[in-house]
């Protein structure tokens, strides 16, 4: 016998979410990750519809809620000028809450339905699939064994480099710098400007603050003074960072894995598909692909018939949509001047326009992922 249906490597959101959700079928799952603490990095903050219904799914729907500031809508800018402006109905808002609150979020819930089940500071040196039962190496302990591994390790997934899955680049890549900034205004719309000099995104957060983002091809943007001045040059804009805030670099790329099923061992999140934070869609598209997992690891542990290739299937279809979506996101957003910029300008109103409007709030809103 293994000592647990299921191990998971990785308590990232989607790590988390998935044990969660086999956790309330009664599935044992352990989670092993590797850091002793939480992962206070600031990445995710944008929760769309079909994140919000896998968070419904393992009961934490009103508890993110209640934290949360639901963004109604937005605006795409330029020179000034709004070129679309889009509202979301009541329900296919855009949540927002930071990523670390969410996982602190996540870690709670957790812990109420399998108080046992995160194991911090186990960091997995190996997994061999042996047939009926998967040997999981840590490092601090010898092993583990269970019937499926699910690979949950993110982007630089150890596990997905060790069986040898490839890792294949897709279109859109760029630089970017990133603050959230305390910020006294109120309101809960999100703007995009579209600028000659590139893109500037600026969302508001719960807690009275501010998430600024500027595209930065060449990483120039690598002080607060530099950061706000190309934020103003770009917006009329200026973000007060506090003393000492340095803006946070980030470089988007997209890939995904080759395949994401070895027998019974199992990629989902990040370690299967790294998409373009430029869009908001990372973490949403990894949960709705934990959802479709616990249904198929249920089934199989119930049949004892490991049914694993319709998963593959749908999750390399959904984050192909998702990255086409953030290429489009990128290249809308790259520096623009002289002729090219009125066309481009066109195409932004366009989106806007009554025929396509709710297909544009369709495709911000990720409607028909999950
Ligand atoms: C700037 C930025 C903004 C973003 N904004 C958004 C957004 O608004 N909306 C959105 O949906 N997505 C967004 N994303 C993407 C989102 O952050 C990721 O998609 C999400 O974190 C992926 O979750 P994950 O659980 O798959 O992986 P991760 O969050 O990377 O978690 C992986 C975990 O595995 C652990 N681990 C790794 N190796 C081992 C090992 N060998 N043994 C044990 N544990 C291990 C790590 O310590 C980590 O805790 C953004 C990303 C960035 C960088």
């Amino acid at each position: 016998m293994p000592d647990h249906d299921v191990a998971i490597v990785g308590a990232g959101p989607v790590g988390l979410l998935l044990a969660c959700l086999l956790a309330q079928r009664g599935i044992d799952a352990a989670v092993f990750e590797a850091r002793e603490g939480a992962d206070g990095r600031s990445r995710a903050i944008g929760i769309h519809p079909p994140g919000w219904a896998a968070l419904d799914a393992a009961g934490l729907g009103p508890a993110v809620r209640a934290e949360a500031l639901a963004l109604d809508g937005g605006e795409v800018i330029c020179g000034g000028r709004v070129l679309v402006s889009l509202t979301f109905d009541e329900h296919r808002r855009v949540l927002i809450l930071p990523q670390h609150r969410t996982d602190e979020l996540l870690r709670a819930r957790l812990s109420e339905i399998a108080p046992h089940a995160l194991r911090l500071g186990r960091a997995v040196t190996g997994v061999q699939d042996g047939g009926a039962v998967v040997r999981v190496s840590l490092e601090t302990t010898h092993e583990a064994t269970a019937s499926f591994v699910v690979a949950a390790d993110g982007v630089r997934s150890g596990i997905r480099r060790r069986l040898g899955i490839g890792w294949m680049p897709r279109p859109g890549a760029g630089g970017y710098a990133m603050a959230d900034v305390p910020d006294a205004a109120r309101g809960a719309r999100a703007q995009l400007y579209c600028e000659q000099d590139g893109l500037v995104e600026s969302f508001p957060m719960p807690g009275g603050r501010r998430r600024w983002v500027a595209s930065d091809p060449h990483r120039a943007l690598d002080d607060a003074e530099r950061f706000a001045n190309a934020i103003h040059a770009r917006t009329g804009m200026r973000p007060e960072l506090p003393a000492g805030m340095r803006p946070t670099a980030f470089r988007a790329q997209q890939h995904r894995a080759s395949r994401l099923v070895a027998g019974r061992i199992v990629l989902v999140g990040d370690a299967a598909h790294e998409t373009s934070p430029i869009g908001g869609q990372g973490m949403n598209l990894g949960w709705a692909a934990a959802v479709r997992l616990a249904a198929v690891i249920e089934r199989s542990l119930r049949t004892g018939r490991a049914d694993l290739g319709s998963y593959e299937k749908h999750t390399l279809a959904s984050a192909a949509r998702a990255q086409r979506r953030s290429l489009f996101y990128m290249t809308m957003g790259r520096p623009a001047r002289g002729p090219a910029l009125p066309v481009r300008n066109a195409a932004i109103r366009l989106l806007g326009t009554a025929p396509l409007r709710g297909r544009t709030a369709d495709m911000i809103t990720m409607r028909g992922t999950g």
